[in-house]
């Protein structure tokens, strides 16, 4: 190395997408979280996201910093043309201005869509490549939850995946892809890379990387693994699954130093453990009744009610109120928290003021396909401006914004009317309006796996259930429309399927 400083550009274009939510994902949305451009991507630095961990090692190499932009937002439906090109060229222009790149770090989510474009993180590959050529190195960053393209693993020097789930190591993650970058630079490895796939859509239920569920098993191995020679990160699948594109799969990404052989070899026998283990995905789903009967003979609580179909971290707009229909049908005596997303209600609430009644037709406005709203009669006991601090994971060290927000008592049910839909990670959203997991018998969840961490310490039981959404705990209730057929979980009885693999060289043929 010469020594003049090696010039890095890092940029961040972050969603997960929902491809069966109505509404899609406009740039208001992703301002809503955060969009930084040029040196303003600096204010990262600090948090727990993946540029943070890429800037920390950046410094420690003493280079120099070429910012081009980050934004990410709550998952939603697919990016309008309009907003992912503004976000596109964000991120492009300043690369495209600048003197010298030695080596590009890219912070993606994977499962990212477009309307017309269903794999933009492979775009975006490709479009840097455009500018840059084919032999700057550029590292990606994934969510374990990708979708990863031929494309992807075509265009990429290296790809990266958190290894977690709950994902409470972006920061490392960004921290690996940076040294991965800088040891490329150094000329201390020369990346190799493989992408293994096999036909299983699966939702997050039983996908936590900790205990004893398939992907805990494979993490394990993966861990091992990345001990050997030549191995240098191995990354392990199972694809956020409420997307609708051809060759949508799970499985393993495997970077090795100058050894293609071997990455395809262990990225092909992770996928194959992935297939063996795949009945381990599916979770057990109750109907609300049965829960709540099953909640009431257990003693104390909190019980957890899990309405994953409305995950506003995979994308959902958070406006179902199938749980909270259920709830009061069942005349519901114990305390009980639930949330929705209803930005009228939430006004509503407000002009009515802390103390009166009001009567609201509560949810559904967002994406009505799902259901109809419910009449309630309550009184409003508290108003926010719903700002909450994320206290880890992909948004740790971020604020997050469900807009005008109130409690509404009904009964003994406190119901959290949010504006906007935000992701959860641990019990922020409750916490911060007063709601404490220990004042409650139920509470209603809307996410598929985070609450084991959230409420690990405090709660009795949980109950994933069997309700309607784009989310939902089980994914025959999607019709797939791109996603060839078979596939697991939908073709129950299908043969074990060949493995789809797709192998980068790194350049050692040419
Ligand atoms: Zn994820």
């Amino acid at each position: 190395m010469s020594h003049t400083p090696p010039r890095i550009a890092i940029g961040s274009i972050f969603q997960e997408s929902n491809e069966f939510v109505a509404v899609h994902t406009e740039l208001d949305l992703f301002r809503n979280t955060y969009v930084y451009e040029g040196d303003d991507l600096f204010q990262l630095a600090g948090t727990e996201v993946e540029i943070a961990g890429m800037l920390a090692v950046c410094k420690q190499e003493e280079a120099e910093v070429v910012p081009l932009a980050a934004a990410s937002c709550v998952p939603a439906g697919s990016l309008s043309d309009a907003c992912y090109g503004y976000l596109k060229e964000a991120v492009l222009s300043p690369l495209r201005d600048a003197d010298r790149v030695d080596g590009v770090l890219l912070s993606m989510h994977g499962s990212m869509t477009v309307v017309s474009e269903g794999d933009p993180e492979g775009d975006m590959l490709a479009a840097v490549r455009d500018l840059l050529g084919p032999d700057i190195p550029v590292v990606v960053t994934l969510d374990m939850h990708a979708h990863v393209t031929r494309r992807m693993v075509a265009l990429a020097t290296a790809l990266v995946a958190y290894t977690h789930y709950p994902h409470d190591d972006a920061y490392t993650t960004g921290e690996r892809g940076a040294r991965l970058l800088f040891s490329t630079l150094h000329g201390a490895i020369k990346p190799t890379m493989a992408l293994a796939k096999v036909p299983i859509l699966a939702v997050g239920c039983n996908g936590m990387t900790f205990g004893d569920g398939p992907m805990a098993h494979l993490e394990r191995r993966a861990r091992e693994l990345e001990t050997h020679d030549n191995m240098l990160s191995v990354s392990c699948f199972a694809i956020h699954p409420n997307n609708d594109q051809p060759d949508m799969g799970s499985g393993a990404v495997v970077v090795t130093d100058a050894d293609p052989d071997l990455a395809e070899e262990t990225a092909r026998s992770l996928a194959t453990e992935l297939w063996t283990r795949r009945h381990g995905l599916l979770p057990e789903v109750w109907s609300i009744e049965a829960a709540v009967t099953r909640g009431r003979a257990i003693e104390g609580g909190p019980i957890l009610l899990v309405d994953t179909a409305d995950c506003a971290g995979g994308g959902a707009p958070g406006d179902s109120v199938a749980l909270l229909r259920g709830l009061i049908s069942l005349n519901i005596t114990e305390r009980t928290f639930v949330m929705v997303v209803d930005p009228d209600a939430a006004q509503t609430c407000a002009d009515a003021g802390i103390g009166q009644q009001v009567s609201l037709k509560l949810g559904y406005h967002m994406d009505p396909a799902w259901g109809k709203p419910v009449t309630v009669n309550g009184n409003v006991r508290l108003l926010s401006d719903g700002r909450f601090l994320y206290t880890g994971g992909i948004f740790g060290g971020t604020w997050g914004a469900m807009g005008l927000s109130a409690v509404l008592q009904v009964g003994a049910i406190d119901i959290l009317i949010m504006s906007r839909p935000t992701y959860d990670w641990r019990d922020e959203q409750y916490r911060s309006v007063g709601l404490h997991a220990g004042q409650a018998k139920f509470i209603g969840i809307k996410n598929p796996m985070n609450y084991r961490y959230a409420y690990k310490d405090v709660a009795k039981a949980s109950f994933v259930l069997d309700t309607p959404g784009p989310t939902p705990a089980d994914i025959r209730r999607l019709s797939y429309k791109k996603r060839s057929r078979p596939f697991f979980p939908l073709d129950d009885e299908m043969d074990d399927p060949e493995i789809s693999v797709v192998v980068n060289q790194g350049g050692l043929n040419d």
